[in-house]
């Protein structure tokens, strides 16, 4: 089969396609043909080292497809079924290996694009939205980066609940997404201050929760728009990794809750996995949650994908099609 791989790190060209042996499923495995792969941020960290892993390796952990083979003691799926995972072993590849209980099914009337697109920004979404800081009507929250993959969705889910959102995003044509997708405001925070524009936006009173995603160059403002035990949930770090923090800090800003959560947390037993897919893909296909595709692309053009999304070019979802 033909896949990406890594053989040293660095930057976007280190991602070379090569002809490889099949993977074969081993006890629990699942063997499935891509057909739409999800591109996350994840990957670029891996591929520059900032999460370890040993070299060489496909990246990649989401997509969708159809499956070819199961291995030893797989009962409930079966050759044939369209299914999509987060949780693939390599899935910038033709062929990728998930274990069973990782599988959730594509519902009639999806494909596998939207498989692909929904499972790991949706259910990321909806963690953040349902448990991380449980949404409930008249709560205010800030999305940073409210264009981009999970932002888009998380502003959908966060006015379904009957929050107030405030989004930040880089640029107007961004903010016109966020807004399209139900942010009540939008800040356009490399120009203004998005502490002093949500203290204005508030008249004062700040948010219940800050959702943050862009780490190095909005944390510690973030803490700033928070109200008093309200809770920065910081969930990446697309401008770079976030300094250790005293403490004391959370006290002296207002008795602060801060997590740093991760979806494998979320979605740890297999009943949390088949109810926040079966809640993201329900919602993908009664039309109430919009997908946006900013791309798709070919396997072979993986260096560019990754340099538009670390460029901030991209807004919504990336897919690699095999
Ligand atoms: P996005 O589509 O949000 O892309 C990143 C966005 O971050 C950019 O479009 C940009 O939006 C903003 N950004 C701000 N500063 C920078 C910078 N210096 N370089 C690049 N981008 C910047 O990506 P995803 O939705 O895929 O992921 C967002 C983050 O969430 C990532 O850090 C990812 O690792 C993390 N994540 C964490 C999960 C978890 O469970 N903890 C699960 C899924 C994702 P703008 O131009 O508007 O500023």
């Amino acid at each position: 089969m033909r896949a990406i791989r890594v053989h040293e790190l660095g930057g976007p060209d280190v991602m070379r396609l090569e002809t490889v042996a099949d993977p074969s499923p081993g006890p629990g495995d699942v063997l499935v043909r891509i057909e739409a792969i999800g591109l996350n941020f994840i990957e670029v960290y891996f591929r520059t080292g900032l999460y370890k892993t040993a070299l060489p390796f496909t990246p990649g952990s989401e997509g969708a497809g159809t499956v070819v083979a199961v291995g030893a003691g797989v009962n409930d799926v079966a050759v044939g079924d369209r299914v999509a995972s987060q949780n693939f072993t390599g899935s910038y590849a033709e062929l990728a290996l998930a274990k069973a209980d990782r599988l959730v099914r594509i519902p009639d009337g999806l494909n596998a694009k939207d498989g692909a697109a929904a499972m790991l920004q949706g259910m990321t979404a909806h963690y953040l939205a349902t448990s991380v800081h449980p949404l409930k009507r008249g709560d205010r929250c800030l999305v940073h980066a409210a264009a981009g993959g999970v932002g888009l969705l998380l502003c959908q889910i966060a006015k379904r609940l009957g929050a107030t959102v405030i989004g930040t995003t880089s640029t107007e044509e961004k903010a016109e997404l966020a807004r399209h997708a139900g942010a009540d405001e939008v800040i356009l925070y490399s120009q203004v201050d998005f502490v002093e524009e949500v203290r204005r936006i508030t008249g004062g009173a700040k948010v219940d929760v800050v959702y943050d995603s862009v780490g190095l160059a909005t944390f510690l403002k973030s803490l700033d728009c928070l109200k008093p035990r309200g809770m920065l949930a910081l969930f990446g770090q697309s401008s770079g990794p976030v300094a250790p923090l005293d403490p004391g800090v959370l006290n002296q800003k207002g008795s602060l809750f801060l997590t740093r959560p991760t979806l494998a947390h979320y979605v740890a037993t297999h009943e949390d996995l088949v109810w926040r897919a079966g809640e993201i893909l329900g919602w993908v296909r009664d039309r109430s949650l919009k997908l946006r595709i900013d791309r798709e692309v070919p396997l072979a053009g993986v260096a560019e994908a990754h340099r538009a999304l670390e460029g901030r070019r991209t807004t919504g979802k990336v897919l690699l099609i095999p």
